[in-house]
């Protein structure tokens, strides 16, 4: 294994020996890989007694995981402990995150272990919390260190692809190599020798056939996940009526994306993301669609509002595994749906400005660290709950204003619409169509040509005429109408930000 992993392995490892010396009482280890963290543990408890309790066993030996005394639950197992004499000890904690949840007296207990390492001197002993999860009750945050295990990185995914290949004495090319390092990024070790060790027993070799396996591996992991969508692509850019300077740029950052290592040493930068913003209903869910299907990558939908959470770090923790959840499954398009969602009313009273503040700090840091593989797409309504650092150029590649469709766009939008539901009509007068919808976004479009269609099929199914459609648009109130207030307060907050125009 290259030099790398062990040095990123013994800083890591240095800086938890640093915190257990200086009596830092519960360090909470976020990994997926609780192997590697028994490890870690082993490495320098050297000497010290280890015991450990996690749910399916209750208290148990850390190094065999034989049961050392008939099942306890967390609160007990805290209780036992914290009647020993506890020097030299470390206790581990497994499943962190599901022991505590909802769990008040083990929380109690932990709280009043932790005080008890803190003040007696003479006891050196540190419990180490083991989840994938951060989920950190309020009562415990003061006395919480987090580390975060992390997961390999190209050079080290490579490292992983040629020992293992090696155990089966294959030489992977270089071509394929480079194709699954790309794939495996974001998976454990452990995850991605499981995935060659399939991909050997289908077909005797290691090489780019095992791409799909890894893809639906990838699928599964989202789905699983509960927090990210994956969203089927059948929209094209083709289906987006106007909007031109956004396909326009869409289609420039396509052809980087397409060869992004080529494009990279020619010097181009990796594309971060796009932001759209502006009226609802005015194609910004449609963009994302049509973009993942021009990059030909995954589509995946963050929701703001599910990551919100009531325990401390619950939010910024599922931020957290969305964000990695992506990078696991790019290549890919991250769609932020609702952005500003994340920081306008979150639940949770006092501290929800706070949480708002933790999770924009972990997102742009995320942003600006990121690779190129995840592309960010975030759509918003009400761009003024976003703060002003977000909208500043450099953390997204640009960011585009959508506003109602000029008449061009929304001929082009009718247009695209009675095509969509197979009415090719010579004889429409769009220019008139157009003319009599100011006001109307393509959503209030959309909803005329589908009413039309749907009157004529009850009525006498003759061909759809201008005057019909015109019919359908007199009765319809458009959204500029009905949401009259709200759209003025977005025009006016829009115009003082001189965002560029997608049209
Ligand atoms: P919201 O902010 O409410 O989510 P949005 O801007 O994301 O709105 P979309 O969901 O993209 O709006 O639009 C709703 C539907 O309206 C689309 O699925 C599409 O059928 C139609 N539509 C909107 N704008 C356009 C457009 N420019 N071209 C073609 N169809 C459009």
């Amino acid at each position: 294994m290259m030099v790398n992993i062990m040095n990123r392995a013994i800083a890591l490892s240095e800086t938890l020996r640093t915190h257990v010396e200086s009596h830092y009482p519960l360090l909470y280890l976020v990994t997926f890989e609780e192997n590697k963290a028994d490890s870690l543990i082993r490495e320098f408890g050297v000497g010290r007694k280890i015991l450990e309790w996690n749910m399916a066993g209750g208290i148990v030996d850390f190094a065999s995981k034989h049961p050392l005394s008939s099942y306890c639950d967390l609160s007990s197992a805290l209780e036992t402990f914290s009647s020993m004499e506890l020097d030299n000890h470390f206790l581990v904690i497994k499943d962190a995150h599901l022991a505590l949840l909802d769990n008040p007296l083990s929380v109690a207990r932990l709280k009043a272990l932790a005080n008890k390492l803190i003040h007696d001197d003479t006891t050196l002993a540190t419990v180490f919390l083991v989840s994938n999860q951060v989920l950190v009750p309020p009562e415990l945050e003061k006395f919480i260190t987090l580390f975060e295990l992390p997961l390999p990185n190209e050079q080290e995914i490579r490292a992983i692809i040629v020992d293992h290949a090696g155990l089966y004495d294959i030489t992977v090319s270089d071509h394929d190599l480079s194709a699954l390092t790309l794939a495996f990024r974001g998976l454990s070790e452990h995850e991605i020798r499981h995935l060659l060790n399939r991909g050997y027993q289908q077909d005797g070799n290691i090489d780019k056939d095992d791409l799909a396996l890894v893809y639906s591996e990838k699928e599964q992991i989202v789905k699983k996940s509960g927090i990210l969508d994956m969203i089927p692509r059948h929209e094209s850019i083709d289906s987006i009526g106007g909007l031109e300077q956004l396909k326009a740029w869409l289609r420039q950052k396509a052809k980087v994306l397409a060869d992004l290592p080529g494009a990279q040493a020619f010097g181009v930068d990796a594309p971060k993301g796009v932001m759209i913003v502006g009226m609802p209903g005015c194609g910004k869910s449609l963009a994302a669609k049509a973009a993942a299907t021009l990059f030909e990558l995954p589509l995946l939908r963050l929701d703001i509002g599910s990551l919100l959470g009531k325990y401390v770090g619950e939010s910024e923790g599922n931020m957290r595994r969305a964000l990695k959840l992506a990078e696991a499954v790019s290549p890919c398009v991250l769609w932020i749906d609702e952005l500003e969602k994340a920081f306008v009313g979150i639940a949770g009273g006092n501290n929800g400005s706070e949480v708002a503040i933790r999770l924009f700090g972990h997102f742009l840091t995320w942003m600006q660290e990121k690779s190129g593989a995840v592309f960010v797409l975030a759509t918003a309504n009400d761009i003024s709950a976003l703060p002003p650092e977000l909208l500043r150029k450099g953390r997204f590649d640009e960011i585009f204003y959508v506003d109602f469709p000029v008449p061009d766009e929304r001929k082009a939008i009718f247009r695209i619409h009675l095509e969509k539901r197979n009415q090719r009509l010579t004889d429409i007068d769009y220019a008139q169509l157009a003319a009599k919808t100011d006001g109307f976004t393509g959503a209030d479009i959309e909803a005329v040509v589908k009413e039309t269609i749907e009157q004529a099929f009850v009525g006498d199914k003759a061909a759809l005429t201008t005057e019909r459609i015109l019919c359908v648009i007199e009765a319809t109130d458009p959204l500029k109408i009905v949401m009259k207030d709200k759209v003025q307060e977005y025009e006016a907050k829009f115009k003082n930000l001189h965002i560029k125009k997608a049209s």
